[in-house]
């Protein structure tokens, strides 16, 4: 069933059921007028000075930081998960990211001089940074604050404006940015947000915009990034994982299957890196399956904020149709074989949208809770006897955003994370690294195209200035003689050659 229905967002609270307050729809129209608007302000924006710019961020950052509570309670209900996964993983890093780029931003985007080799006696030069102009966010549902304003705050750190389309089962969170944006002092039309669907996330994508940042999934990827292609302008991608765990024979059998726990269970397993394939050594799987099944029974799944003294593991899940895929991924395992120790189905006697945690055995690779993604709360176990059959196992997947590592040797696991073809590997932990924004963020073959995070060259257009050390230039240029060739071919032959060769 639709959520837009007569030009309006109508959802309903994950965890409970309770009807929100529905959002109209913007229309293309209007997401035309506010890209236009954006651009505008953008102009403005550029002009101010750097430390300007960072003391209106760093009043965003103030601003968040008063209003935590508020921010976390309304993710919490629009999401359904638990109010500690909001704050540790959606505020928290964003107010460190926001410290991070506005207090970095003037220096991450001085002038760049370019070391000449060949040329240098005649050329120096150097590479300038400058904003794009209008970014499009179009952001999915899973962290409805973390993602969209991590490009919301790079992008204008970049001196870029901004179009944000929220996801339609998210849109609230991204409207309470919004307004704690403008209660920084910054210009409303710089940061607009646009509620909708599909047709509103594509009337932007064609609309004037100088970038596209996409996250979401593949299917969705392909559609903006064809739309990006026919309009030429660049595009960001990132998309979904279907992230491996292996787990080596030496490790702290607990601590192991207490991490794999919640790489697997962290966000009710709706987060793009995600574990969703566990590969553990065959001889601790007998010891592995039974902390895993035991610490999964301990969690405690249910309504966030239905108390205030109460904490939960495991809240409720945004899409009722993903909701449907992760049911659908557990009958098709049953049918085939898998065995499921713990969980396996909606938990009796709530009115919003659970799946019970759900460990499954005997996995095999034909199964889908193995080849898809599922994006819910589902961890599958396979054996492996040795470390290539892990790497190879692991590695055979379309996707390739991150991977997990856990063993005790340090260098051995650093040599198999270096065999993994993912975004990032990260060993004896899980996912921290799209908290962490010095490091890119992004994914290899169907996880993504490029990089979010990490710096601010993405979200610039670079211009190189060309300038001569003195006044003469290389003698190519009309009219072509036999004399200027044999000079060339006669300097090309000893450049490239022996001694000279060295100092190039
Ligand atoms: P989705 O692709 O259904 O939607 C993402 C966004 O695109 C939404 O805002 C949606 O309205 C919009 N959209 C839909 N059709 C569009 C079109 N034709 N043109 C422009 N915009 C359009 O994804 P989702 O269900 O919201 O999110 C779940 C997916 O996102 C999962 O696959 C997950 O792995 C992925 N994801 C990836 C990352 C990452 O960093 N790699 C992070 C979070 C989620």
């Amino acid at each position: 069933m639709s959520n837009l229905v007569d030009g309006e967002i109508r959802n309903s609270e994950p965890a409970t059921g309770r009807p929100s307050a529905s959002v109209p729809i913007t229309t293309p129209s209007q997401v035309r007028e506010a890209v236009e608007r954006a651009r505008k302000a953008q102009a403005a924006w550029a002009k101010l000075s750097w430390a300007e710019r960072r003391r209106r961020l760093l009043r965003f950052r103030d601003v968040l930081n008063d209003r935590t509570d508020e921010v976390v309670d309304l993710i919490s209900r629009e999401t359904g998960k638990p109010r500690f996964e909001a704050l540790t993983h959606e505020v928290i890093p964003l107010l460190d990211l926001t410290h991070y780029f506005a207090t970095r931003a003037q220096r991450l985007l001085r002038d760049e001089p370019i070391r000449h080799h060949l040329l240098w006696p005649l050329k120096k030069g150097y590479l300038r940074f400058e904003p794009r102009g209008v970014v499009a966010v179009v952001s999915p549902w899973n962290f409805p604050f973390a993602i969209p304003m991590g490009d919301v705050i790079t992008s204008l750190a970049a001196r870029n404006a901004v179009v944000v389309k929220p996801s339609e089962w998210t849109p609230h969170t991204m409207l309470k940015a919004r307004e704690l944006v403008l209660e920084a002092g910054i210009d409303p039309d710089l940061v607009a947000v646009i509620p909708g669907g599909a047709e509103t996330g594509a009337a932007l994508v064609e609309a004037t915009v100088n970038l596209v940042l996409f996250t979401g999934s593949v299917a969705t990827g392909r559609k903006v990034g064809a739309a990006c292609g026919a309009r030429l302008i660049p595009f960001v991608a990132e998309l979904g994982g279907k992230d491996a765990a292996i787990v080596l024979p030496d490790v702290d059998v607990l601590r192991a299957a207490r991490q794999v726990v919640h790489g697997a269970f962290f966000n009710c397993g709706q987060a793009c890196s995600s574990i969703e394939r566990v590969l553990v050594h065959e001889s601790i799987y007998e010891p592995f399956v039974s902390h895993v099944v035991q610490i999964t029974g301990s969690l405690r799944q249910g309504v966030p904020l239905s108390s205030a003294s109460e904490c939960i593991d495991l809240g409720a899940m945004v899409v009722p149709a993903q909701l449907e895929i992760v049911r659908r991924h557990v009958q098709d395992a049953r049918a085939k074989g898998a065995r499921i120790l713990t969980g396996g189905s909606v938990p009796r006697a709530t009115s919003g949208r659970f799946f019970e945690p759900t460990v499954l055995i005997d996995v095999t690779e034909e199964m889908l809770c193995w080849r898809e993604e599922t994006f819910g709360p589902l961890l599958p176990i396979r054996t492996f006897r040795e470390i290539d059959e892990a790497v190879r196992i692991a590695n055979d997947s379309p996707y390739g955003l991150n991977a997990y590592v856990f063993s005790r040797d340090r260098f051995g696991a650093e040599r198999l994370a270096n065999r993994l073809e993912a975004g990032g590997v990260i060993v004896n932990d899980f996912s921290y690294q799209h908290g962490t924004p010095e490091v890119p963020w992004g994914g290899w073959k169907n996880s993504g195209i490029g990089r979010v995070h990490g710096d601010l060259r993405s979200l610039s257009e670079i211009r190189y200035v060309g300038l001569p050390r003195f006044n003469w230039t290389l003698p190519v240029a009309f009219p072509y003689t036999d004399a200027k060739y044999r000079f060339f071919h006669r300097w090309g032959r000893r450049a490239f050659r022996g001694l000279v060769s060295r100092f190039l």
